[in-house]
């Protein structure tokens, strides 16, 4: 069986250095913010080019803490619309939410699956204040129009960069990150991290992540409890070394994939350009995407589905499910991500290759 992502054989090059470290921890006798914290985030920081990094307890929280941030910094007030993709994991819209933002959804662009910039103006309202852009499957969105329409209408902008570590990124915005284990850059837990160039941003993160504290037992915000765990951190730094070479290993699964991969059921993402995608996942479209599903696994092929069920039509946001998203709904419809993943070997990337070319 060719499984959709051997998350054990991703780490297993690492366990002695994961001893290691747990050891080095253990002996410190310090588990919370510590060193592994502390180096991780500039190292984190460095290689994303930018001046900030908090590290936080996981994806989700990333997106809020930034937002409450914008808040608390006066930047934002509560009730303030946010852009956002239809298209998109649950998280980006329950961290609008979360922060008590409203978030406005925009169809996405049907080949790339990310936000069509084109359709943004006409859902900016006076309270519209900000954008949430989301890299999906961890391909970068379409920046240059975005930074664009946001520097007319006097919009912020955060991206949501839990599909995207180790991106191109372009201009100096907020960006939200996930360790979650299956992500680009995995920890062995929950984790997450915020991105910033913005000094006076970041010192209000680093306290709400830490009960509204920067001093112990003096409260300055109604902060949260949401830190990235000190183990975590210090696996994170034996991984992030090796992240520029894992995407390119990505790449290399994609290019193998997208050339030939020839089979009129069936139809394969638009890569615009492959330095601008990191390939979290390989997503193909397929009318009949159940079958499809079925006959790969029958032929020892794992596959997922990101995602089933659009935010807008879930249980949780029950208000919304009469909304119409038609290209949204579509992709939900037909979307089946193949195995992806730095350790696939050829043998198991042909293998993928020939039995999809024979259904
Ligand atoms: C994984 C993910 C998140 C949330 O990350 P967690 O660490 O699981 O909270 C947010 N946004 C997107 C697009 C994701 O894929």
């Amino acid at each position: 069986m060719i499984s959709f992502l051997d998350i054990h054989k991703i780490n297993k090059p690492y366990e002695e250095a994961f001893q290691n470290k747990l050891k080095q921890v253990m002996d410190s006798g310090w588990y919370i913010l510590g060193e592994e914290v502390k180096l991780f985030e500039k190292n984190f920081a460095d290689y994303c080019k930018a001046k900030y990094c908090i590290g936080v307890g996981n994806g989700l929280d990333a997106i809020i803490l930034s937002f409450l941030a914008y808040i608390e910094n006066g930047h934002l007030k509560r009730g303030d619309e946010i852009i956002v993709p239809a298209n998109t994991y649950i998280a980006s819209i329950l961290g609008i939410l979360q922060a008590g933002l409203v978030p406005v959804l925009v169809e996405p662009d049907i080949e790339t699956y990310n936000i069509d910039a084109k359709l943004i103006e006409e859902k900016i309202s006076p309270k519209t204040k900000g954008i949430l852009v989301v890299h999906l499957y961890g391909q970068l969105a379409n920046m240059d129009d975005i930074i664009g329409i946001a520097y007319k209408h006097d919009l912020l902008i955060v991206e949501d960069c839990a599909q995207a570590h180790g991106l191109n990124f372009k201009g100096s915005h907020t960006r939200t990150f996930s360790f979650y284990p299956g992500k680009n850059l995995g920890a062995l837990g929950d984790g997450g991290a915020v991105i910033t160039n913005d000094e006076k941003l970041s010192k209000t993160i680093y306290k709400l992540r830490n009960y509204g504290s920067e001093k112990k037992y003096y409260n300055e915000y109604i902060g949260f409890n949401s830190r990235l765990d000190e183990i975590q951190a210090a696996f994170l730094n034996c991984k992030l070394p090796n992240l520029y070479s894992d995407n390119e290993k990505r790449r290399l699964v994609a290019k193998g994939y997208l050339s030939e991969i020839k089979n009129d059921k069936v139809v394969l993402p638009k890569v615009e350009n492959f330095d601008d995608h990191v390939f979290h996942l390989f997503v193909i479209r397929c009318e009949d995407r159940d079958k499809l599903q079925t006959y790969l696994l029958d032929n020892g092929i794992q596959t997922l589905i990101h995602y089933p069920v659009p935010p807008h039509k879930q249980k949780a946001l029950e208000s919304w499910n009469n909304w119409s998203f038609p290209i949204t709904e579509k992709i939900h419809k037909e979307v089946l991500s193949l195995p992806m993943s730095p350790v696939m070997t050829n043998d198991e990337i042909n293998k993928v290759i020939q039995i999809l070319n024979s259904y």
